[in-house]
């Protein structure tokens, strides 16, 4: 993948604060942070989002995230983290190589996940919903 930015970290071509490396994946810093250590964790192989990357090297991702994710709370000194994926542009992904936002939270730190509209469903809705969800697994 000529013109993925990741793709370019990992080859070494572009530099990053990385913090971790083993054969298939690679931690770095994000360069623009919602807090310091906010960190991306990445499969070196390129997989355009999660959704379409392979079950084991998800589950070697969600290993590696755990471990990380605990790394950057003693580091940075915070009690809580966010783990954040976007899957499609829609959802806000705008690097499409797979990755994993790490994310120190501290109190007061200005942040509120999912602040924006109230959704609701009328009688009924959310049951043929589930169902629908259900149907497609
Ligand atoms: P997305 O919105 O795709 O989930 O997140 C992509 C993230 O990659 C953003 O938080 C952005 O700051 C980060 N990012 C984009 N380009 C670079 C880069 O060249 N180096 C680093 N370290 N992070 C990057
Ligand atoms: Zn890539």
């Amino acid at each position: 993948m000529n013109d993925c930015v990741f793709c370019k970290i990992i080859n070494n071509e572009l530099p990053a604060n990385k913090i971790y490396e083993d054969e298939k994946i690679i931690a770095f810093l994000d360069i623009d942070p919602i807090n310091k250590g906010h960190a991306l964790l990445v499969p070196k192989q390129h997989y355009s989002s999660t959704l379409e990357t392979p079950d084991q090297v998800v589950c070697n991702l969600a290993i590696m995230a755990k471990k990380i994710a605990k790394a950057i709370m003693r580091a940075t000194g915070a009690h809580a983290c966010n783990i954040g994926i976007n899957n499609g542009k829609e959802s806000g992904q705008v690097v499409f190589h797979t990755h994993w936002h790490i994310m120190p939270r501290f109190e007061n730190d200005g942040y509120e996940l999912w602040k924006g509209k109230d959704t609701t469903y009328v009688d009924g809705e959310a049951a043929q919903v589930a169902a629908k969800i259900k149907n497609n697994l």
